[in-house]
């Protein structure tokens, strides 16, 4: 007989007891789960049980097989019913025959409770009322509710078993129930507790961003920082359909945020109403695990690439175009944009939405698989789409891999090791001058003989312009290609946003050798909070 079956006939125990005798068993026990008539309080007028079948049966042979090595028994077996089952029917049999009684009865135990526990399946409660509820049978076979249909446990239930959540999907107010991803091995309540425990920042809330944060927060993440500055808009509806035609002229942020908090109330959801810029990218990175770029335009891009490279957190990339589209992601020890587009694509080379037009599933589906990417890497899945590009074409389905390959000349890279090499050897590499500087102005450190380049980002210069007539203007990676174009016997001072890309160029510039350069500690930051003190 089968070690672990399910039945939507009547279980006939005495037929599968038979199947148990053996001359060499001293001992029989049996268990039965029946259908009860109640559950917290309310009373259950009949029961319906699903399971998902192939992953179950699994299950159930390894507990069966368990018992039997653990407890040195001879025969065990359990057949679970599913379907509708009326009050009073058998649920669930468990049948063990062994050499002696106390193997017997501990078996019996073990295999009803490990299925309790393991076992993916479902109990739909039709009440006297005649509503209806989902509830999982962990939960309800919990011994502190005392309204057990069917099992006797002894032992506390612990809800980070590898089990399934216990929820009630009715009864008072309904609570998110993972319980159909979390049947999947894979994840568990173990890959549930992961999803939960990480902090996602998505960034773009538009085609490619709404489904990367419905599933995302649908899949219970713990935390989901929502990057977007941009109005809902009329012709946005067609490819972001998590958004309503009322809501035209809200921002997008917002919105998200209301449409996961309606989703699932367990997201810690955090709009941010704001354009990614160099000011606040590091600190917005820093404070998330895992990093997903739902944006259209490249400077975003870029930015993201070049401080999750420096910050060592992963990225998820997509880009749409018409019907094509790419995926990409940047992690700790792979290839990152720079590595592949070495003269960094500028915007508007590539037309964005607006310009080349797109049909609403094509960011859809980039979005969909952006989810996937996030969530085999928060579970660590195999098969991450790494040191690969994926192209996929919709009009003819193809896809295409390339794979990707760290530059050795990328310059994000070259910051990315400078920093490290920095941190590492602080304190114990005898550092002839400090790499850092502070001054109350600019014009200070001008009148003290520095030379002063702003290695800013010329977007950032147009919202921030440098506080001094005395600086040059020379973006990082311009200034970080080649022989760096200043006077290297000059003392020379550079200066960023906040400090953070200053510090690795100058390191960087050391280590090639060139002593007398130092960076200003804060960047425009300190300086203009030094302004206002
Ligand atoms: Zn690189």
């Amino acid at each position: 007989m089968a070690a672990f079956s399910f039945t939507r006939e009547k279980i006939n125990e005495g037929e599968l007891r038979k199947q148990l005798q053996d001359p060499a068993a001293g001992g029989y026990a049996s268990f039965e789960g029946w259908v009860r008539n109640h559950n917290e309080g309310l009373p259950v007028r009949h029961l319906e049980y699903e399971a998902f079948e192939p992953l179950a049966i699994k299950e159930g042979e390894r507990i069966v097989a368990e018992a039997i090595k653990r407890f040195g028994i001879e025969h065990a077996a359990c057949v679970h019913r599913i379907g509708d089952l009326a009050i009073g029917e058998m649920a669930v049999w468990v049948g063990v025959s062994a050499r002696h009684r106390a193997e017997a009865f501990q078996a019996c135990r073990y295999i009803i409770d490990e299925v309790k526990h393991r076992v993916p399946i479902w109990k739909k409660e039709h009440y006297e009322n005649g509503d209806s509820g989902w509830v999982n049978c962990e939960r309800c076979a919990a011994p502190t509710t005392g309204d057990a249909d069917h099992s006797r446990h002894a032992h506390s239930h612990e809800h980070h078993s590898p089990a399934l959540a216990a929820t009630h999907a009715h009864i008072g107010a309904p609570v998110p129930d993972y319980s159909r991803q979390m049947a999947l091995k894979e994840v568990g309540a173990a890959g549930q507790a992961k999803l939960r425990s990480s902090r996602v920042l998505v960034v773009g809330c538009g085609g490619l961003g709404v489904p990367v944060i419905s599933y995302l927060a649908g899949a219970g993440i713990g935390r989901l920082g929502l990057v977007d500055s941009d109005s809902l808009e009329p012709s946005n509806l067609h490819r972001q359909t998590m958004y309503a035609l009322a809501d035209v002229g809200k921002l997008k942020a917002e919105l998200a945020a209301e449409r996961v908090r309606a989703l699932n109330p367990d997201v810690d959801v955090r709009p941010y109403t704001t354009h990614l810029d160099a000011l606040n990218a590091p600190d917005l990175i820093a404070q998330h695990d895992l990093v997903i770029d739902c944006t259209d335009n490249f400077t975003t891009k870029f930015l993201l690439n070049d401080y999750c490279v420096r910050l060592g957190k992963p990225v998820v990339f997509a880009s749409v175009y018409q019907y094509e589209g790419q995926l990409q992601i940047v992690q700790p020890g792979s290839a990152c944009l720079r590595c592949v587009w070495p003269e960094a694509t500028r915007d508007g080379i590539v037309g964005n939405c607006s310009e080349a037009g797109v049909l609403g599933p094509v960011p859809g589906i980039f979005g969909g698989l952006q989810a996937f990417e996030a969530m085999k890497l928060l579970l660590d899945l195999p098969g991450q789409l790494k040191d690969e590009l994926l192209v996929l074409d919709l009009l003819t389905l193809s896809t295409s891999r390339v794979r990707t390959k760290r530059a050795s000349a990328c310059p994000e890279h070259a910051i990315s090791r400078a920093v490290a090499a920095g941190h590492a050897a602080s304190g114990a590499q005898a550092s002839t001058a400090p790499v850092e500087l502070e001054f109350d102005t600019l014009d200070q450190a001008h009148d003290a003989g520095f030379d002063i380049v702003d290695i800013r980002e010329p977007h950032e210069l147009q919202q921030t312009p440098t506080p001094s007539t005395h600086a040059r203007h020379l973006p990082m990676a311009q200034l970080l290609h080649g022989q760096p174009p200043f006077e290297p016997t000059r003392k020379t001072v550079l200066l960023c946003a906040t400090g953070k890309r200053s510090f690795a160029a100058t390191q960087e510039l050391r280590n090639r050798g060139i002593a007398d350069v130092y960076s200003l500690r804060g960047g425009v930051k300190a300086l203009q909070a030094r302004l206002f003190t």
